[in-house]
């Protein structure tokens, strides 16, 4: 069994390779000295232990993984706790990073690979959570940035800062990326050879989902609702279309008539079952990617903000009093909620609904939280505002009003059917109730959607000026860039 060992202290990383078929265990709680024992899988003990000096007394690293069934913990760690595994087979790598102090190797300041498939151990507070993800896939750009956002008309000394997580990638821009690390290592993990997912025309999930499954090897197959009338045409390419079907996406579309009728798992599964019966291995992935082990990648995220925090590298704010994010599907607001509650990060979370009711997300949220065995309360952990206005992805000119001037006024462009509508709701809140928020420090989670915003071009274009067709004057001299 090759082992090899090196320390960067700039990292405060440490890097294994061992064997594919082990276990393997380090245990020192200084980390000055490290033993460790390995066990070959087949239970065939052989053990070997050995000691070896480490440039860096900061960790206690004391981690277990095997070839991915299983991942075990020993003892809870607590300071900037950091480990990676490389399987010496170069097929795997497993890491974590400390969220305490200064981990280096988690999703904050130091990112495995893109594209590689990596073992996940859970931050510590939430370690006791069921359905712990064996492994991710790194497909998003992390962490996302925090900067102030200087929106017109806040109350008195409110201020709202801005998460980008409209910048978690370009063809993958968004928060379904988060969830996607996690749903497509589990198709992987399942021998997947395609996805199946389903969502409204302008899904930016779907179209997560397709370009994330293009870029580790699988099909995609997307069941997208429509109206009636346009259910037997072409669906066109408008915004998340263009990008689905430049993947090679197979669109199904079904009317939103048969979607309420028959609902998202049954079409899903009718789905599934045809490809099966052609020899397809179809994962299915729920609406908007929201189930137990989607909500982990909204866990992740608390893990990386308060990362960001300690890191200073929140513009000089030290602590959000308030939490703010547009709810769609529920996986969001269920992951965020439930990590600020268990790691203790002392904001009130709000989320605003853009469909169904604000019961409905309660019950929906509390199945994911009681999925992983959260042991709390929705009702205790989220404020759920309903903000869907005129309905699902229908903006009123209001709404478009809005994401213009804000687009206008600070460079960054909301989405008409989430973050618009969540920042409408949040805006509304404040001036109804200015005292609430006086003096506050809030965090608004922009969830991505931009190319959401191209359905809506009939609507915005009274809503947008400035043009004008350059006159040239007859006297303008020769042209001076004949290349050009
Ligand atoms: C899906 C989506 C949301 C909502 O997230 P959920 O986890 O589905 O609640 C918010 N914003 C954008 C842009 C989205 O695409």
């Amino acid at each position: 069994m090759a082992v090899s060992f090196f320390s960067t202290a700039s990292f405060h990383s440490l890097l294994f390779h061992i064997s594919k078929q082990s276990i393997f265990s380090l245990s020192d709680p200084r980390l000055s000295t490290i033993s460790y024992l390995c066990f070959s899988q087949a239970a065939s003990c052989s053990t070997s232990s050995t000691t070896r000096s480490s440039s860096s007394s900061r960790f206690r690293t004391h981690t277990f993984f095997s070839t991915g069934v299983q991942v075990q913990r020993k003892h809870e760690f607590s300071h900037g706790a950091v480990a990676a595994v490389a399987m010496a087979g170069g097929m795997d790598v497993s890491h974590y990073g400390g969220e305490e102090t200064g981990g280096m190797m988690g999703r904050c300041s130091h990112r495995p690979e893109m594209l590689s498939k990596v073992a996940y151990i859970p931050p510590s507070w939430a370690s006791h959570l069921q359905l712990v993800p064996s492994h991710f896939f790194s497909l998003g750009q992390f962490p996302t940035p925090i900067h102030q956002w200087h929106l017109p008309g806040l109350p008195d000394g409110t201020e709202v800062y801005v998460k980008r997580d409209d910048l978690t990638g370009m063809q993958l821009s968004g928060n379904k990326v988060r969830k996607l690390e996690f749903l497509l290592a589990d198709a992987k993990e399942q021998g997947a050879d395609c996805v199946i997912t389903i969502g409204g025309i302008q899904s930016n999930h779907c179209r997560a989902t397709a370009v994330a499954a293009r870029y580790i090897g699988l099909d995609s197959y997307l069941i997208l609702r429509t109206n009636r009338t346009e259910v037997e045409d072409d669906p066109g390419l408008t915004g998340n279309l263009l990008v689905e079907r430049m993947v090679g996406a197979h669109v199904s579309l079904v009317s939103k008539e048969e979607y309420v009728k028959y609902g998202s798992v049954m079409l899903g599964n009718l789905l599934a079952d045809k490809l099966k019966s052609q020899g397809r291995k179809p994962y299915v992935i729920p609406v908007g990617g929201s189930d137990s082990l989607g909500t982990w990648g909204y866990i992740e995220f608390v893990r990386e903000l308060k990362t960001q925090l300690q890191e200073g590298r929140t513009s000089g704010v030290t602590h959000f009093d308030d939490i703010v994010m547009a709810c769609g599907s529920g996986g969001t607001t269920a992951g965020l909620s439930l990590a600020a509650h268990l790691s203790k990060l002392d904001a009130q979370v709000h989320a605003y609904a853009v469909c169904d009711s604000e019961e409905y997300f309660y019950d929906y949220t509390q199945g994911l939280i009681d999925g992983l065995i959260g042991g709390v309360s929705s009702r205790e952990i989220v404020r759920i505002v309903n903000a869907k206005g005129l309905g699902y992805a229908m903006s009123t000119s209001a709404e478009l009003n809005l994401v213009k001037d804000v687009a206008e006024s600070t460079g960054i462009i909301l989405d008409p059917v989430y973050s618009g509508k969540a920042l409408n709701g949040m805006l509304k809140d404040m001036a109804e109730n200015p005292t609430k928020w006086e003096g506050k420090k809030v965090l608004f989670v922009h969830t991505g959607g931009l190319l959401g915003m191209y359905e809506k071009v009939v609507q915005l274009q009274p809503l947008v000026g400035k043009w004008e067709r350059l006159r040239i004057p007859e006297f303008a001299m020769q042209p001076d860039d004949t290349k050009g």
